[in-house]
């Protein structure tokens, strides 16, 4: 089964002629969304609370700001840009109470459709035009006259439109450029919460630090576990993203290669676990265990931030990032130690 990729040819932005999108949220996603569309020629509003501090900054940037409420009354396409554990309390409260006979709901994850926390009318489109790279990116490269590939879906499609709108959004946001890959919000959703519960922060994140806790107590000094175990990653991610694992593996020794085939800590019972992950994924359960923790204040959830909020290797981590003279991000500790 071959995917199905858009490209610029295949969307008509005459779909938005007469038309308003309201973009409610001004975060990363938020204000990429908006800028990108009204740079298109798309009539574009921002929806936010009124005391929100992004109103300042959307007003700022040229860009029409409205409740969420008013926002929404005067869409066509309502693009819900808000975190997603809110997302369902702002439907409720103001988004559907003013939704425009016909308005089509969008997202750029499928959380809140695909775990039914979210249930528009059947009268409503609902498609997901979901970037693939944070929000900053997906203005960057709009501004430089690239894009950032997207997945796509349509979930609801009353008047069969759905496909026609998703894909003339997708261009406007400058992600035609590269391309749009067709998914559906089930497979978005839950590859998604996959690919960051079990290998790109569940994964990596454990294994870095778990890697400097062994070898710190096994006696090795901190600052030379941090590179081995941490500071390299960068560099191997950039290469894998350039030319795949091929290109990472070909530019690591040979003895780096033999270790890597014979020696990793990743094996079948890894699998097992992942495939345990996956079912509480499918099933609903993280996302419900997660949802009313949020429900709660999150009392679970900022429980685990603090208490992970100090990692090992952060001991040496600020010190080390200011020995890098190209690195931005110094902290006060490692300009003291440089001076
Ligand atoms: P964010 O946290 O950066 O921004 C959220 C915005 O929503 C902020 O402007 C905030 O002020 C606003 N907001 C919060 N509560 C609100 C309310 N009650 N009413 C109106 N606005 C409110 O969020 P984000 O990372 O841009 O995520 C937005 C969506 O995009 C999510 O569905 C997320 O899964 C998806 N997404 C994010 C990324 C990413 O890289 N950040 C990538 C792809 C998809
Ligand atoms: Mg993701
Ligand atoms: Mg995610
Ligand atoms: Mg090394
Ligand atoms: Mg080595």
């Amino acid at each position: 089964m071959t995917a199905q990729i858009w490209y610029e040819k295949d969307a008509d932005l005459s779909v938005f002629d007469g038309k308003k999108v309201a973009i409610i949220g001004y975060g990363s996603q938020g204000h990429a969304h908006a800028l990108n569309l009204r740079d298109s020629g798309v009539d574009v509003v921002v929806g936010l609370r009124p005391t929100s501090k992004s109103v300042a900054f959307a007003k700022e940037q040229g860009l029409e700001v409205k409740s969420v409420a008013d926002a929404t009354k005067e869409a066509d396409v309502v693009m819900v840009l808000a975190p997603d554990q809110y997302q369902a309390q702002i439907y409720k409260n103001d988004i559907e109470p003013n939704l425009k006979e016909g308005a089509a709901l969008a997202f750029a994850h499928g959380f809140n459709i695909h775990y039914g926390y979210i249930k528009p009318s059947a009268d409503h489109p609902v498609f997901m035009v979901a970037p693939k790279g944070p929000g900053h990116i997906v203005r960057r490269e709009y501004a430089a006259g690239r894009g950032v590939p997207v997945v796509v879906a349509v979930e609801q499609d009353p008047r069969g439109d759905g496909w026609g709108i998703t894909l003339a959004y997708a261009k406007a946001l400058g992600a035609l450029r590269a391309g749009a890959i067709k998914t559906t919000f089930k497979e978005e959703t839950e590859t998604d919460l996959f690919g960051e519960q079990d290998v790109l922060m569940g994964g990596i994140n454990h294994l870095c630090e778990m890697g400097f806790e062994v070898l710190t107590a096994a006696g090795y000094q901190p600052e030379i576990a941090y590179f081995e175990v941490f500071h390299e990653l960068k560099m191997l991610v950039d290469l894998a993203n350039e030319g795949g694992l091929n290109k990472a593996r070909w530019s690591c020794s040979d003895t780096a290669q033999y270790g890597d085939f014979t020696s990793t800590v990743i094996d079948e019972h890894t699998r097992e676990r992942m495939q345990y992950q996956l079912k509480r994924i499918q099933d609903g359960s993280f996302a419900k265990e997660f949802m009313e923790d949020q429900a709660a204040g999150a009392p679970k959830f900022k429980e685990l931030q603090e208490e992970y909020s100090h990692p090992q290797l952060e001991t040496v981590g600020p010190k080390l990032r200011g020995m890098f003279s190209w690195n931005s991000d110094k902290s006060a500790d490692a300009d003291e130690n440089e001076s």
